[in-house]
């Protein structure tokens, strides 16, 4: 996954992004920080199709998504509320982007319930999504993500609506099964610590701008300048 150079305004504004450049190799899982409104749901909106509209390129597997329709960019995504459909089943959310895709529906179900097995809620395939945990409903969410065999997975602070103590286990969870699958990620998080210990590096935005992009002990280390010290220090602190 490549920006280059990617800037983009929301309209009458100019909150957005400023010359990003990022190049997050395959499989890797980059973390994005900085503090609130600093653009990093916004990047992710921006690869994901969902704000359109910016300056610059960003390519996926060499293809400008740009010219790339919604539907057909292939990516899978996690919101911090889960997202889910909750008129549907289980199965059937992780089943529905295969559905859009017109996957036939014994394949589907067939995939989708590898994947509820691959997070481990193979029995909750016909539940209803609100008899399920905040946690399980996260888990739900991350096989529907998988399910379309994304090229990129984007999370946007999926374990911030957590309790600590599932966090923790989440946390392993994602990264083994992103591991697993090999899924390119930027996995947007509040929480300096879980960057820290999840991400192959880390990238800091402040003011829609990109500081700095480093392995977890290079930022913390090395920050390249001052707000990059005093935001990755706060754990520390904290
Ligand atoms: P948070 O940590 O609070 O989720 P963020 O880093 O994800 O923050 P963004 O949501 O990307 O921040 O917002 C970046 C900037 O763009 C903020 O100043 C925000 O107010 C502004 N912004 C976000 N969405 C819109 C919108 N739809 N229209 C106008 N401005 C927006
Ligand atoms: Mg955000």
């Amino acid at each position: 996954l490549l920006l280059d150079n990617v800037s983009y305004n929301y309209p009458g504004s100019t909150h957005g992004l400023h010359d990003v450049s990022l190049d997050v190799r395959t499989g890797e899982l980059v973390a994005v920080i900085g503090p609130s409104g600093s653009g990093k749901s916004t990047l992710l909106k921006l690869v994901s199709g969902l704000e359109t509209g910016h300056s610059g390129r960003i390519a996926l597997d060499g293809a400008d998504m740009s010219r790339t329709p919604v539907h057909q960019r292939h990516i899978g995504m996690v919101f911090q509320s889960y997202a889910l459909f909750p008129h549907l089943s289980v199965l059937d959310n992780v089943a529905y982007g295969l559905k859009l895709r017109k996957v036939a529906v014994a394949e589907r179900r067939r995939r989708a319930q590898e994947l509820l097995g691959i997070v481990g809620l193979g029995e909750y395939a016909q539940r209803a999504v609100a008899q399920l945990s905040g946690g399980q409903q996260q888990r739900v969410a991350l096989a529907r993500a998988l399910a379309i065999d994304p090229r990129a997975l984007l999370l946007d602070e999926p374990l911030s609506a957590l309790d600590a103590s599932v966090r923790g286990h989440l946390r392993d969870q994602i990264r083994s099964i992103q591991q697993r699958f090999n899924a390119t990620t930027l996995l947007v998080t509040h929480d300096q610590e879980e960057a820290l210990v999840m991400a192959d590096r880390v990238t800091m935005l402040k003011d829609g701008r990109l500081l700095q992009i480093a392995t977890p002990r290079d930022i913390y280390e090395n920050p390249a300048s001052r707000a990059v010290a005093e935001f990755v220090g706060l754990s520390t602190i904290l």
